[in-house]
């Protein structure tokens, strides 16, 4: 990233701008009741100014009740009203659709939803959105600063504008010609010593806060602060981790904690910020509150004096006070503001930089016709990929074509690319080499949502949510509950779901709330299962799908796995050859090549690098 001290005015605008537009899109309402509440807010004071002036302006000359019951009456309404619609609007604007907050996390989330996988996959895509979540929740910095300033910068403006409107009387009325000693108020002299008692300090404050703001948010403090975030993530909140709880007792890991939280945190007390606190920091804090008092000392005096003078009553020594000082307070603000969108435009660009990495996968527009003969044939021709970034292919010239309704297994010892064939199959990844036809087209020219609907894929890594049972397997709230329960019984898990009381309704885990049921590894595995097979695609692809259930289980899901696979192509990854004796055919992978291809007995007979894994795994099976 580039130094702050770098960012011009032009980039500054440019940057919130940007930001702006980023959150105001399909937001529009939101930002005018926003904006109308801005300028109620920055009105407001000088209402309350104005209206205490014209009773103190009755009370100190002709005092008639009527009048001042008016005054006052019409104060309340007047101010009232427009609190009351500045925080109605506040309201709606938190309460929308889309509250700011809300509409930040959605324009990351949606963005990490359309990024291409490969670059989802990327470490320095993955720093880029680190970084931006971290800068946001060190200091609000990024998108979350722009509805403020927006704000603060629309009130203090209102706020100027409706000063100077309430305060130019003060230099338009004269002093009488009773007090000519006090003339010199008139003159040039006077008006310039109350101009440079009011701008000098005015001027300086937001510069010196600036320069604080800079020092503290310079880029290798908010690296630190990054940094010490990430420290206090990891070890802040150890004890309160279930899944730590036993390790941490059993090998008192609170004190590596302790350690880290207070030893070597950049928050601690002799770390940088408390130094930047206690040292430059602090003086320039310091300098910039005593300088604030200068301005409204210069104010009262001169107002005061002007008033000795006979040039106005007492009423107006209140409202030209007030406004001066109120002016002051708004230029002021104005200027901050302005230096808050400059310490902001950095952090503005990473997340704009963010939202805009391109797609750089073909996208096509052919949609995958929804067959009820499910009549998909597959065909990965002359195949070659590398991940990014390493120096030998993951798969090397792969052919092999998926027949309609097969069982397929796809072995290999670890590391030979089997996931990367399934992952390249879901197009998850394109090939460096070689095409992949589904029905004889090339997969890059179908729609992409569409080609993942022919596909359901039980990942190794799957995911449950902590949500009711039925919508896990469901993806969804409203669901065909007669549906759902068969794809749990082909699963393995209709025993356990007709011990469970609450039945489909049982809550996944403890995460929200003590009634949850804390299901094992394998029982996870059984319902992820059942959700591939709820989605009811042509195409279902299990990725060592039971090396977390025990041997019982896993020899129940291998014995049912033809069937529940009905008339879809099973596609089954492994490293567990005994599986592969139900499939119709098997692909054996090694060095990211397709080397054998046959069913269980033909390979055996090979005596090949099938022969050869099954033999090293048999001996652990006596029966085998
Ligand atoms: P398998 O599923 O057979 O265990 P993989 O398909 O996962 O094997 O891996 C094939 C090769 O590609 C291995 O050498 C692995 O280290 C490498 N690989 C896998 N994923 C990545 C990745 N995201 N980035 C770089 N290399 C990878």
């Amino acid at each position: 990233m580039k130094n702050q001290e770098n960012i011009t005015l032009r980039r500054t605008i440019q940057s919130f701008l940007q930001g702006f537009q980023a959150l105001r899109k399909d937001n529009g309402g939101m930002f005018l009741f926003f904006t109308i509440a801005a300028i109620a807010d920055g009105v407001i004071p000088y209402v309350t100014i104005w209206f205490s002036a014209r009773i103190l302006e009755e009370l100190s000359t002709l005092r008639r009740p009527e009048v001042l019951w008016r005054w006052v009456i019409l104060t309340v309404a007047v101010t009232g009203g427009l609190e009351i619609l500045t925080k109605l609007l506040q309201y709606a604007v938190n309460c929308g659709q889309e509250p700011f907050p809300y509409r930040r996390y959605k324009l990351l989330s949606d963005k990490c939803l359309a990024l291409d996988y490969p670059d989802l996959e990327n470490t320095e895509v993955r720093d880029q959105l680190a970084q931006i979540n971290q800068y946001a929740n060190w200091a609000g910095l990024g998108l979350t600063r722009i509805p403020l300033i927006y704000f603060n910068f629309l009130s203090h403006a209102i706020g100027t504008i409706s000063a100077v409107v309430l305060c130019v009387g003060l230099f338009l009325t004269r002093v009488p010609a009773s007090s000519p000693e006090m003339a010199w108020l008139d003159g040039p002299l006077g008006i310039l010593a109350l101009i440079a008692a009011i701008a000098v300090p005015t001027l300086i404050a937001p510069w010196l806060q600036d320069k604080v703001t800079v020092l503290s948010q310079n880029i290798s403090f908010a690296d630190a602060a990054r940094q010490g975030n990430r420290v206090f993530q990891a070890f802040g909140f150890l004890s309160h981790q279930m899944h730590r709880v036993l390790d941490i007792r059993m090998y008192g890991q609170q004190k590596i904690a302790r350690h880290y939280m207070q030893k070597e945190n950049v928050f601690s007390a002799d770390g940088p910020f408390a130094r930047l606190d206690k040292g430059k920091g602090g003086a320039l804090n310091a300098l910039n509150a005593a300088l604030s008092a200068v301005p409204t000392g210069a104010v009262y005096l001169f107002v005061c004096l002007k008033a000795a003078a006979g040039a106005f009553g007492i009423g107006m020594v209140t409202q030209y006070v007030g406004s001066v000082t109120a002016l002051t307070g708004s230029i002021r603000g104005l200027l901050e503001d302005i230096s808050l969108a400059r310490n902001n435009a950095l952090y503005v660009d990473l997340t704009m930089d963010f939202l805009h990495i391109p797609n750089k996968m073909y996208q096509g527009s052919l949609t995958t016709e929804k067959r009820a003969d499910r009549q998909y044939e597959v065909e990965f021709r002359n195949v070659s990929f590398r991940y990014p970034g390493t120096t030998q292919d993951a798969l090397h010239n792969v052919s092999v074509k998926f027949k309609v309704g097969t069982r397929l297994a796809v072995v290999g010892e670890n590391g030979s690319g089997k996931t990367t064939f399934i992952k390249l199959l879901c197009r998850l990844y394109d090939p460096d080499a070689g095409q992949i036809l589904l029905n004889g087209i090339d997969i890059r020219k179908y729609r992409y949502q569409d080609y993942m609907d022919i596909f359901s894929v039980v990942f190794q890594d799957f995911k449950l949510f902590s949500q009711p049972l039925g919508d896990n397997v469901a993806g969804q709230r409203q669901y065909e509950e007669a549906w759902v329960r068969n794809a749990l019984q082909d699963a393995g898990f209709g025993e356990r779901l007709s011990e469970l009381p609450d039945g489909l309704n049982t809550q996944l885990y403890r995460d929200y709330t003590g009634e949850g049921v804390q299901v094992s590894g394998g029982e996870a595995q059984k319902i992820a299962i059942a959700r591939a097979l709820y989605k009811n695609a042509p195409f279902i692809i299990l990725d060592e799908p039971t090396a977390a259930l025990d041997p019982v289980a896993e020899a129940e899901i291998y014995a049912q796995f033809s069937q529940i696979s009905g008339d879809r192509t099973a596609i089954y990854i492994s490293h567990r050859l005994s599986s592969c004796r139900f499939c119709d055919e098997i692909l054996v992978f090694d060095h990211g090549a397709i080397t054998e291809t046959g069913t269980h007995e033909g390979l055996l007979e090979q005596h090949g690098k099938y022969a050869e894994l099954w033999n090293a795994q048999a001996q652990y099976y006596t029966e085998e």
